[in-house]
């Protein structure tokens, strides 16, 4: 069961030291407290685990102080979608407005490799009015020789091109709990130019003391990729650890599933899932065309299958992409075989911009005829 208090009623609170005395001495019932700052409020929701079933829905109501109530019948209790659910699938940062209902893109660096190419990739969005961008410092790689990014040695250049670019969100894996101090005190030392959100990469989805340490902080969102070798549902619960810690800024990625199956792509896509998503939680979804399809082959209608397979996301109701881009592929570090050219952002940006416009469509038509 979830008490939503009514906003800007905390824990300093005396009608939230009533409420919680109640509990105290309820019995067999557990009780974790979470605060979900937005941008005008400060909600605080009271999580109430265990033998719930006996407590009466009205009862808790008609405290003082309390919003409304809500009896988790699903698994994703923080962060799924239960009955008579009305916490938002939405959150700010840094200015940006992540939902399950808008679209952000992040077109930029597989690997950070130099300010150059960073510089390249920043004002080219600038150029065409994106705000965010995915960049990676800290690069998991399947090889133990490959290069495995420039980690804290780039921070410092890429936030302050970040802040001369108007980028205000870069996406960056972190694979270690020193990499987010380290971002801390890059960003402090920069005076904090940018945002950052936080990834958690497909190989990390289960490394569940990461979850709980990037879950823990609540500066930065995180966005948190699917398993690659998973069910959904193990997927959805790792996101969960998230935010069972405190940090609900969670978008969730699909990024495609290593199976053979997927052949010649380089991972089978799993973009059907969106809408799945979507309906059992209130994470924006987030796709990531650039791993799902890994080349920058494409047919006889002249169209790369990343954009293809974009577009599919995008129709679907995707919320966010990931895709990778370089200046000049050939030379890229990491992933320069599917990272998409530069004057390829305007086809790309084009492209999502029809989809999305089709996508609203499809809303307008089934929205309206719904009895
Ligand atoms: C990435 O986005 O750079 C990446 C490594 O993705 P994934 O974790 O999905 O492989
Ligand atoms: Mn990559």
């Amino acid at each position: 069961m979830i008490v939503i208090l009514k906003p800007n009623i905390d824990s300093d609170s005396r009608e939230f030291r009533r409420l919680e005395s109640h509990v105290r001495n309820l019995q067999n019932i557990e009780m974790r407290v979470h605060k979900v700052t937005g941008a005008e409020q400060v909600l605080t929701e009271i999580y109430l685990i265990g033998n719930t079933a006996a407590l009466s829905l009205d009862e808790m109501k008609s405290f003082p102080g309390v919003d409304h109530v809500v009896r988790i019948s699903e698994e994703y209790r923080v962060l799924g979608r239960h009955k008579d659910d009305h916490r938002p699938n939405n959150f700010t940062y840094n200015g940006v407005n992540f939902s399950q209902d808008n679209l952000n893109i992040f077109a930029g660096l597989c690997a950070v490799d130099s300010p150059a190419s960073v510089e390249a990739m920043m004002k080219a969005l600038q150029e065409h009015g994106q705000v965010c961008t995915r960049m990676g410092a800290y690069k998991p790689r399947t090889s133990a020789y490959s290069f495995q990014g420039h980690g804290k040695n780039c921070l410092q250049y890429v936030f302050e091109l970040a802040g001369k670019y108007g980028i205000k969100v870069i996406s960056m894996e972190v694979t270690h709990e020193s990499h987010v101090d380290e971002i801390n005190e890059a960003l402090a030392e920069t005076g904090t130019p940018t945002g950052v959100m936080l990834q958690i990469g497909t190989r990390n989805t289960q490394n569940f003391e990461l979850l709980k340490i990037v879950g823990r902080q609540q500066e930065f969102p995180v966005l948190l990729k699917r398993g690659f070798g998973i069910t959904l549902d193990e997927s959805l619960h790792a996101a969960e650890y998230l935010a069972s810690e405190g940090n609900q800024k969670v978008i969730f990625g699909l990024r495609g599933m290593k199976t053979n199956i997927g052949d010649p792509h380089r991972n089978i896509v799993d973009f059907a899932h969106i809408p799945v998503v979507k309906r059992l939680t209130r994470m924006p979804v987030c796709i990531d065309p650039s791993h799902s399809v890994g080349s920058r082959s494409r047919g006889g209608d002249k169209i790369l299958d990343i954009m293809h397979i974009t577009a599919q996301g995008v129709i679907a109701g995707a919320n966010m992409i990931l895709v990778d881009f370089h200046p000049d592929p050939s030379r890229a570090l990491v992933d320069g075989p599917q990272a998409l050219r530069m004057d390829e952002l305007h086809p790309f940006l084009e492209d999502v911009r029809i989809v999305r416009a089709a996508f609203k469509q499809r809303l307008r038509l089934f929205n309206e005829n719904t009895v």
